[in-house]
């Protein structure tokens, strides 16, 4: 579905993506770990063009990014983001976020867009709260509803950049029960994340970076009983 090909990123003189290779397969769920600073958000953003590459090739269904206009703005429509700030708008209900870019860019109709955005809220339980502001919310909540919000675009595939970064630790596990069901449902998935347990039981591979370079690409089990580089040993000790 996705493939990156000999992928590097500059900022200024700082060499932030080398060389990266990736496939991403429909339905497949990718887990990306790595040191702070090794690249991580910066290959999520190049995913849906938020950031440009100095070279390489990037396509999505066999078809390379496109640079702008209309077609850029349906990328971004079909490749969803998720950050770990939930960015959502402050004076828009819960029910409004997830419909306005519905009738913006997919051009449905306001009655028929809030009915899917009903649903998409009731699938991740919040549908209870559709009339709320996001500041009546916890920080779970408000990562749920950024995750309807992306979702009722219809993506092909979901970035998350640290969805549970940002939450108490006991909010985190309502956010990955919306993203473990999401993965069971069959979303091609991008998961940048801590959460090994995440990793262990709903990533199909697990992908260490450091340094802007890809370092292991392996199924979690592997990855986690195995790593074969001493960065990945070193990190995992230290997060593990
Ligand atoms: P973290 O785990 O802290 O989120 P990361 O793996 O996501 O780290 P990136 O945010 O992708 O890392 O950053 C990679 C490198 O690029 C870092 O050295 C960072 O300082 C640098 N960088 C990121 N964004 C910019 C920017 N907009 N301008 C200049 N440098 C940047
Ligand atoms: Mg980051």
């Amino acid at each position: 579905l996705i493939e990156l090909l000999g992928v590097n990123k500059y900022y200024g003189a700082l060499h932030v993506l080398r060389d990266v290779d990736l496939t991403v397969g429909k339905g497949e769920v990718v887990v990306v770990i790595g040191p702070s600073g090794s690249g991580k958000s910066t290959l999520c953003r190049t995913i849906n063009r938020l950031e440009t590459i100095q070279s390489g090739t990037i396509t999505l269904e066999g078809r390379p990014l496109p640079q702008e206009g209309r077609a850029l703005a349906r990328l971004r429509a079909e490749v969803g983001m998720v950050f770990q700030s939930f960015n959502l708008f402050a004076h828009k209900t819960v029910l409004q976020n997830v419909s306005l870019a519905q009738v913006k860019v997919r051009r449905r109709r306001r009655d028929e867009a809030d009915r899917h955005s009903r649903e998409l809220l009731d699938r991740v339980g919040l549908l209870a709260h559709a009339d709320k502001y996001p500041a009546q919310l916890s920080g779970g909540q408000q990562q749920r509803v950024a995750i309807a919000r992306a979702l009722a675009m219809e993506p092909k595939v979901m970035l998350f950049d640290e969805p549970t970064s940002a939450l108490d630790p006991e909010m985190i596990n309502e956010v990955l029960e919306v993203m473990r069901q999401l993965a069971r449902d069959g979303m091609t998935m991008v998961v940048v994340t801590h959460e090994m347990g995440f990793a262990r039981a709903s990533a199909n591979r697990v992908v260490f970076m450091a340094e802007g370079r890809i370092i292991e690409d392996r199924a979690p089990e592997e990855f986690f009983t195995n790593p074969r580089s001493e960065r990945a040993k070193d990190f995992l000790s230290k997060i593990l």
